[in-house]
């Protein structure tokens, strides 16, 4: 869309261009990858973990931290902590902040459930899903294994990263006063949240907060209609409507349409994301949860953390506060972000290698297998793509 355009030429470039020798001798950042998954995921999480060591963390060891609304068991935490030689914590999440809170009427929001997934909204009939996406937007943050951490990088199971990532991007986004950093911009569905807009600019209005321009982003353009010669060159769209002698069926108003902004659904896909945990742990991030949460839309719609994310940046934080990591080739299930000079066709089969420790030579020997199908790329904005 034309404001991820925006975001990249005006307001933001590529840190790096092509590929460094990663520096391991810098500082590294109060940082770590934030894991939330279930035990039955465990082959989920090793794909992601293999993918991001072989790309970026073999050189860096920046830590992870798992995180499980029950408990990981043993075999999980054996199992992962094998495939990295960074550090590994593993904590539960409590009920303080998963599932409902006290003051919605359970079964209420069990009822709301159940008729999403009657009415096949994504997800929308899985209460795990719904606690998930709350979770991700008010309290991951706040977590107690997060409390030493000023940055996080947030990985999902079954994701891959393509590219090699050859510098540290939490320390340029330190570098380059960044806030928020993404991949992949996409489309929400719609049924998933019917009112989240009206909330979120209900939270700026109330707040008397203008926009620092990445709002419009979040806006839908309005349609350029004809108007009549006659009429002020500022009336609403709806105005125009209500005046036609000739209209004789009822008028619908669309509230989003009265406050003259709708929704376009763009929100940045934020099972990847790298960024500053002190604006999640702001007043004003809060302030924006808390209003957004006491709605109930969490559970009588299904919002997810990503339009919450992504709508909360665009009445906090301003184009120049965004990171586009274009250089980073990255897919989760069908989507997938290409930087120039990546492979834009689908990768052969993963070669099966018992990989059981984190030896460099054997990283190498799996490099050299891929390069067979797929040489590395360099000629672009990312490094050795494949
Ligand atoms: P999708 O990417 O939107 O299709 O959803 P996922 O199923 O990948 O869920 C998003 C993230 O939340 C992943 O990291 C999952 O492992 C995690 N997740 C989803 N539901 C649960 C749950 O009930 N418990 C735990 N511990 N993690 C969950
Ligand atoms: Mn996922």
């Amino acid at each position: 869309p034309p404001a991820i355009r925006k975001i990249s030429e005006e307001h933001d470039k590529v840190f790096v261009t092509g590929c460094l020798e990663p520096k391991t001798d810098t500082p590294r950042a109060k940082a770590a990858f934030v894991v939330l998954a279930r035990n039955k995921e465990l082959d989920g999480v090793i794909q992601s973990i293999k993918s991001i060591e072989r790309h970026f963390n073999r050189w860096y060891h920046y830590p992870y931290v798992f995180l499980n609304d029950g408990e990981f068991n043993e075999t999980f935490k054996a199992v992962v902590t094998n495939y990295t030689s960074a550090p590994c914590e593993f904590g539960v999440v409590g009920p303080d902040m998963w599932g409902y809170p006290d003051w919605i009427d359970h079964k209420v929001a069990k009822e709301g459930i159940a008729k999403q997934g009657d009415a096949a909204v994504m997800y929308g009939g899985l209460e795990s899903y719904h606690a998930m996406c709350r979770f991700y937007s008010g309290f991951f943050y706040k977590h107690p294994l997060l409390a030493k951490y000023e940055w996080y990088w947030r990985l999902e199971p079954e994701i891959k990263y393509f590219c090699d990532i050859t510098y540290d991007p939490f320390l340029k986004m330190i570098e380059h006063n960044k806030t928020y950093g993404f991949t992949i911009a996409v489309k929400e569905l719609r049924e998933t949240v019917p009112n989240i807009f009206r909330y979120a600019s209900a939270y700026k209005r109330l707040n008397n907060i203008t926009s620092q321009g990445l709002w419009e982003m979040f806006v839908e353009p309005k349609p350029e209609k004809a108007k009549p010669a006659d009429l002020p060159e500022d009336a609403l769209p709806d105005e125009v409507t209500r005046n036609d002698p000739n209209r004789n069926t009822p008028i619908e108003i669309d509230p989003e349409a009265m406050e003259g902004e709708k929704y376009n659904m763009c929100h940045f896909w934020s099972n990847f994301e790298i960024a500053r945990l002190s604006w999640f742990r702001s007043k004003e991030y809060n302030d924006f949860f808390e209003m957004m949460d006491r709605s109930g839309g969490f559970w009588m719609e299904r919002w997810g953390d990503a339009p919450i994310h992504s709508l909360a940046a665009g009445a906090l934080l301003a184009p120049r506060d965004i990171h586009y990591f274009r250089d980073f080739g990255y897919r989760h299930t069908t989507i997938q972000h290409c930087p120039a000079n990546a492979p834009a066709r689908q990768l052969p089969r993963e070669p099966f290698l018992e990989t059981t420790t984190t030896d460099e030579r054997k990283r190498l020997e799996e490099d050299q297998y891929w390069d067979q199908f797929d040489p590395p790329k360099e000629n672009g904005v990312g490094c050795r793509c494949r």
